[in-house]
């Protein structure tokens, strides 16, 4: 006679199929819907609690004193715009990685993409890329003077987003918590105060484009850039949690930030004036007057955190020669030293250098072509040579700036 079969039970509970809705059997257990379900929320429990230990460990390094003090090693000054922008991507990276923290309290997190407005060569650029090198996360610069309206010779607003999927090697997920840096943005500015009668193609249409991709959505994306057209497949990419820094140099907004200072009745007193802070209005912007220079107030909206950068003196670009990180007389000397060999540049040299880069108005863009200018031929011929050691002398630099470009221009 067979033996009478013994009734599955749940290895857990150890309660019989016959008392339980369903049972999971496996090899050597059972589970039954009742622990299964318990399980999975102890699962789910401990996922959330090591997803908000390591938001807080990667909240930590990110500290808004944390970003600013790795700026400060390679920018020169710009501590107000550093500052801004420490707290605004502190904020930005809180609102990305505590999803969970922000539903429970009910409080949406808004984004906060960033305006830069200073001069060209103050250092916008450098700010976001070293942002972007800080977090790790993908990084790409865009110039909005390319970007046009569809139907108009130019690139459609979403390659902007295409660059941002080639620096993250296409890993969409990825490029979706990236940093756009988009460039001369005031180019794109409407020109004339009356919306109505100016729809010009390369400004108000672009600026519109741009408020799709700032707003965040999910946008489909060309992937060889330039222009869609019907038959090309487009990865969709979500833009919620990109971090959109725009710069521009918006000359003559002082005109529109002094005027609105005047009409607040703030004004000026006449010892107010002589004062070289009080001079660069800048210091004063609000999005109201990069609204007023032309950005429609959709686009402004989306950019609330507007900083400035201040233009660089003397001073300043001294130090920028030796002091960030990576400071190009300190790239000199490392190319040098991989020779073996030392390089010493004596201290007028810096000073001719800043002269000339005031004199022919390249701030610190042309620091480089200067120094390229001047160490050309030691760079040629350390090498070969059987000199341990090399120094720029202000004579030697000076008949270096002769010969060359800089030198001709003179
Ligand atoms: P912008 O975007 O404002 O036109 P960039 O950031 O491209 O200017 O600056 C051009 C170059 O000048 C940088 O690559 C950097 O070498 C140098 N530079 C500009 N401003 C600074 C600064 N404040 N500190 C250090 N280097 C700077």
């Amino acid at each position: 006679m067979a033996k009478p079969q013994r009734e599955d039970y749940c290895s857990f509970c150890l309660r019989p199929r016959s008392a339980v809705d369903m049972l999971v059997t496996g090899r050597e257990a059972n589970i039954c819907n009742d622990c299964l379900e318990q399980g999975l929320a102890i699962l789910r429990e401990e996922k959330e609690r090591f997803q908000k230990e390591s938001l807080e460990t990667d909240l930590t390094w990110l500290k808004p004193s944390a970003i600013k003090s790795y700026l400060d090693d390679y920018i020169i000054g710009q501590d107000e715009a550093k500052t801004t922008l420490a707290v605004a991507v502190y904020n930005h990276y809180k609102r990305v990685m505590a999803p969970a923290v922000a539903q429970e309290e009910a409080v949406e997190l808004e984004k906060s993409n960033v305006m830069l407005v200073g001069e060209t060569g103050t250092g916008k650029t450098l700010i976001a890329r070293t942002i972007a090198r800080m977090l790790d996360v993908p990084f790409c610069i865009a110039d909005a003077t390319v970007l046009t309206e569809a139907g108009y010779v130019g690139e459609d607003v979403e390659s902007v987003l295409t660059r941002l999927l080639q620096a993250a090697d296409y890993q969409v997920e990825k490029a979706e918590r990236g940093i756009v840096f988009i460039d001369e943005i005031d180019k794109i500015a409407r020109k004339g105060d009356n919306p109505s009668l100016t729809r010009d193609v390369s400004g108000e249409g672009v600026q519109q484009g741009l408020l799709k991709l700032l707003e965040g959505s999910v946008i489909g994306v060309p992937p060889q850039g330039g222009r869609k057209h019907p038959e090309q497949k487009l990865i969709q990419v979500d833009t919620r949690n990109i971090l959109f820094i725009c710069g521009g140099a918006f000359e003559g907004i002082e005109h529109r930030i002094a005027s609105r200072l005047s009409r607040q009745s703030i004004g000026f007193s006449a010892e107010e004036r002589a004062n070289p802070q009080t001079q660069n209005l800048l210091q004063f912007i609000t999005p109201q007057d990069v609204k007023s220079f032309g950005l429609i107030p959709e686009l402004v909206g989306r950019i609330p955190v507007v900083t400035h950068l201040n233009p660089l003196n003397a001073e300043a670009l001294k130090r920028i020669l030796t002091e960030p990180k990576n400071a190009l007389i300190k790239q000199y000397q490392r190319l040098l030293s991989i020779d073996h060999k030392q390089l010493t540049i004596e201290p007028d040299v810096l000073d001719l250098i800043v002269e000339k880069a005031m004199e022919y108005k390249l701030g610190a863009r042309g620091l480089r072509s200067l120094c390229e200018a001047i160490m050309k031929d030691v760079m040629y011929h350390a090498p070969d040579s059987e000199e341990k050691e090399f120094v720029v002398s202000l004579e030697f630099a000076k008949a270096q700036l002769a010969k060359s470009s800089f030198g001709s221009a003179a």
